[in-house]
This record gives structure tokens, C-alpha cells and sequence, in this order.
């Protein structure tokens, strides 16, 4: 029986390796993990990430072939192949702070293989990592080798958030680079071999190492242009009168450009695109964030002041309870810097962690928005609430910062009623339908859509 062992149960380790688990039942997967609570999470029946489809899937393997386990040193030294999963979050200090991808953990893993590895090793870079990390990985493992040979794989993920067990099942494409030599080409077969259980073979591209680094990166840069680029189009529509829904449709029927990846929204989050892409791109994500925040304090004569704004999503998008660079937290950050009262309703999100993502106080100044950092007492302007008409209760304003399907199917009339009038809504992802709204009586505010008169 093949042996998989996959370094880090986060949101892709646990997703990827369930899925080869119950495509695979030939192979046992164990996911290991250094984070205990991590670990039990996923053995109990409230799994640690929430995606739709996840837990059938973890249920139909868990224990047969599927396992988690805190053991990481047994299992990596039982394993022929090691899939390394773990964070590779930006630098927060030192040289290349706030550009450079921070590789400790994925060096700590490498090491740690070295140490405990007694027999041959496929170690497949399953992290988003800079292009020749494979090379220094490599540098590690032969340096301290015992006479082991490892083959490096690159085989990086594609899933998205939110509809990540549709993205594993039917991939537009698995991508695996590995070395040009006979071994690297037997490693790469290896790792097909896994995925033909259910991907077809058409599907499945083979490259050389580099490529297949480069391919992920440049997929990232790819679609963050593509929202910033219908972001920044959305600022000329409120200039000019032009809709953006209307001009998303139009450019989209183009086959040379096509329809996904063109909704204007506040900005775009989740711990990948930040950290993976062109800076130019990141400053229109932050332009994009400092303006709804401005259209927000200035359709409210200007200062939101002891008034309570109703946050209606924190996730950097629906389906996910991820909040890890959400525009959200910049958004809340700004509303509090003008002293908002703020009251935050997310599906998905616990109180302890908004608090958590608002107190703490990683503003970068280099980047041209004008808000304020959260200070201690602004934490206090926060209320976690776990209920839509809770957060609206007597607010002055709704600002919708994520897409949950449930906030088309408010009782909107309801919310009307019980806000201080006039009653805004700001609809950071255009999700309601803004001409019903105004027939209750809201103004609105749909990014970039013509403006209520
Ligand atoms: P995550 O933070 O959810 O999970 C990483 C896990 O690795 C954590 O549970 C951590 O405890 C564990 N870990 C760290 N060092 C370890 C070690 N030495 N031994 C054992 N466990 C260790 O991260 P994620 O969102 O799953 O992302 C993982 C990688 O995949 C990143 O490089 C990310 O850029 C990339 N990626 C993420 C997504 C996404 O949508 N989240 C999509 C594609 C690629």
C-alpha cells in the first residue's frame, strides 16, 4: 500500500489529502500537524475550516485510509510520499519584510524529514512558495541525506476557498513539475499515478520544476489584476454614470477575456493573493478599500461618529470562515478610526477571532490608505453579534463586506424599520438588489453603480 503523508491540516493540507483519500481507498493518507487543537478538530465532528462538502468527504474515510495525527516525525518516516502543505505567510520583519514569502515553517519541515527519513522520499511542494524553492529544499535534504535520495515535486494548489472539494474533485488542471532526470520523471509518474484516479489524463500537466513554481504565481498575479482591473474600472462607472455590472457583462461575452473573475467588489482578501503578487495590484486592493470606507464617512456628512454601523461579513469571502487578509478588517479599522460604533454579523466567524484580527495592529503605512490603526480603546467600539437584524438594530448604516447567500434573502423592510433613518446600506459585493432597497426607503450604495439622486 502507497503511503501519503501530508505536513500541515490547514485549509489546503485537510481538503487536498481527503479527497485523495476517498478518490484512492489503495492508499492510506495521514495528515500530521503540529497544532494539537488543529489535530483533534479534524478527528472530532466539528471539523477546524468550514467548506461546503467537507465534512461528507472526511466522514466517508476517516479512519479506513484517511487519519490526522500530531505523530509528524512516525509518519513522515513512514511515508513514500510527504506532501509539504504549511504556511508560507509574507515576511513581517527583517530584509524583504512585507514583500518576501516567509519560509521558516516550510524549513523547519525540511529539516525535520531530513532528520527522521530512513528510506527514499517523493517531497512534494504542495505551499505556494517562491519560484527555486524547490532548489533550496533540495540544498537541505541532500546536505543531510544519509544516502536517501529525495525527488522534489512541484504540484501546487488551485482550489479556492468556499468551493474547495468541487475545485479538488474536478480540477481544470493538476499541475506537477519535477526534475528532468529519470528519477525526477519517475517521481513525477508516481504522483500522476495518484491523481489519474480520478482526474483525466488531459487534465493533468507535467512540467519542469520551475514552471510549475512559476505557473501558481502567475495564475495569482493573473486573477488579482483581473479584480483590480474591474475595481478600478468601477471608480470611472461612479464618475461617469456608467454601471459595472452592465460593463463586467459586456467585456465578458469577449471569448478573448471571459466572464469569471469580473465582479466589482470592496477589494479582494484570503492569505494568498497579498502575498503572491505585483505590488502595483495591491495598491489599487488598497485604494479600493480606503474608498468604500471614504464613500461611507462622506455619504454620511461626513463623520460616522458615535454612530452604529451594522458590518454585515468578515470573511474574505462566503462559504469560508477564513479572514486572513479580508478587506473587512481594513474596512472596520477605518469606520473605527472616525470613532463608529461597529456591530459585526458574520455566519461563519466567531467573536474571539474578530476581535483578534482587529486588535492586532499590522497597518502598513506604505500603502496609500489614509485610515486609522486600531488602538485599545477602539476595540471597545465593537460589538460581535450573531444575528443580521442584532448587528442593523438601530444602526445608521449596513455595510455588506462579504456575499453570504443570506443577505440577498433579509427581510430588508424589517432592518428598514428598525434603523435610525435615513437608513444607508453600502453594498461592498453588490449582492442586494439596490432598486428594492430604495423603494423602502434605504440609500445605496452598490459599488460602482450609479448613485441614489
Ligand atoms: P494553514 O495556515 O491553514 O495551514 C498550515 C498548517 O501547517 C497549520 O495548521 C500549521 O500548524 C501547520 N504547520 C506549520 N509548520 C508545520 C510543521 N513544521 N509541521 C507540521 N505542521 C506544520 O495554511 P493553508 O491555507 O492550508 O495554506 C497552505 C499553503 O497552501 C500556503 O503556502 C498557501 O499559500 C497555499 N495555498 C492556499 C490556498 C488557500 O485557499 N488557503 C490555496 C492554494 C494554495
Amino acid at each position: 500500500m502507497v503511503k501519503i503523508c501530508c505536513i500541515g491540516a490547514g485549509y489546503v493540507g485537510g481538503p487536498t489529502m481527503a479527497v485523495i483519500a476517498v478518490k484512492c481507498p489503495a492508499i492510506e493518507v495521514v495528515v500530521v500537524d503540529i497544532s494539537k487543537p488543529r489535530i483533534d478538530a479534524w478527528n472530532s465532528d466539528t471539523l477546524p475550516i468550514y467548506e461546503p462538502g467537507l465534512d461528507e468527504v472526511v466522514k466517508a474515510c476517516r479512519g479506513k485510509n484517511l487519519f490526522f495525527s500530531t505523530d509528524v516525525e512516525k509518519h513522515v518516516a513512514e511515508a513514500d510520499i510527504i506532501f509539504v502543505s504549511v504556511n508560507t505567510p509574507t515576511k513581517t520583519r527583517g530584509l524583504g519584510a512585507g514583500k518576501a514569502a516567509d519560509l521558516t515553517y516550510w524549513e523547519s519541515a525540511a529539516r525535520m524529514i531530513a532528520d527522521v527519513s530512513k528510506s527514499d522520499k517523493i517531497v512534494v511542494e504542495k505551499s505556494t512558495v517562491p519560484v527555486k524553492t524547490a532548489e533550496a529544499i533540495e540544498k537541505i535534504l541532500t546536505h543531510n541525506s544519509k544516502g536517501i535520495n529525495y525527488q522534489i515535486l512541484s504540484n501546487p494548489e488551485f482550489l479556492a476557498e468556499g468551493t474547495a472539494i468541487d475545485d479538488l474533485f474536478k480540477p481544470d488542471r493538476v499541475l506537477i513539475g519535477g526534475r528532468e532526470t529519470p528519477e525526477g520523471r519517475k517521481a513525477v509518474q508516481a504522483l500522476k499515478e495518484v491523481y489519474a484516479n480520478w482526474v483525466p489524463e488531459e487534465n493533468i500537466i507535467t512540467t519542469n520544476l520551475w514552471s510549475a513554481e512559476l505557473s501558481k504565481l502567475a495564475a495569482n498575479a493573473f486573477l488579482a489584476q483581473r479584480i483590480s482591473s474591474v475595481n478600478a474600472m468601477s471608480a470611472l462607472c461612479e464618475a461617469t454614470g456608467a454601471n459595472v455590472s452592465e460593463v463586467s457583462y459586456a467585456i465578458g461575452k469577449d471569448s478573448r477575456i471571459g466572464p469569471k473573475f469580473l465582479n466589482a467588489s470592496v477589494g479582494f482578501g484570503g492569505s494568498c493573493f497579498q502575498k503572491d503578487i505585483l505590488n502595483l495590484v495591491i495598491k489599487i486592493n488598497d485604494y479600493q478599500k480606503s474608498r468604500f470606507v471614504n464613500r461611507v464617512v462622506s455619504s454620511m456628512f461626513n463623520t460616522v461618529s458615535g454612530k452604529k454601523v451594522a458590518v454585515l461579513g468578515f470573511a474574505f469571502k462566503k462559504d469560508t470562515g477564513d479572514t486572513r487578509e479580508t478587506p473587512a478588517i481594513d474596512v472596520c479599522k477605518g469606520l473605527l478610526g472616525d470613532k463608529a460604533q461597529v456591530s459585526i454579523y458574520d455566519p461563519q466567524v466567531t467573536e474571539d477571532q474578530i476581535q483578534r484580527d482587529l486588535a492586532m495592529n499590522k497597518f502598513d503605512w506604505d500603502h496609500p490608505m489614509h485610515l486609522q490603526p486600531t488602538s485599545p480603546s477602539s476595540v471597545k467600539q465593537v460589538s460581535v453579534v450573531w444575528d443580521a437584524y442584532e448587528a442593523t438594530k438601530g444602526a445608521h448604516a449596513v455595510c455588506i463586506l462579504t456575499e453570504w447567500n443570506e443577505f440577498k434573502e433579509l427581510d430588508y423592510q424589517k432592518i428598514f424599520n428598525n434603523m435610525q433613518k435615513p437608513a444607508f446600506v453600502f453594498d461592498g459585493r453588490n449582492v442586494v438588489n439596490a432598486d428594492k432597497l430604495r423603494e423602502i426607503g434605504f440609500i445605496v450604495y452598490s459599488i460602482g453603480k450609479p448613485l441614489d439622486a
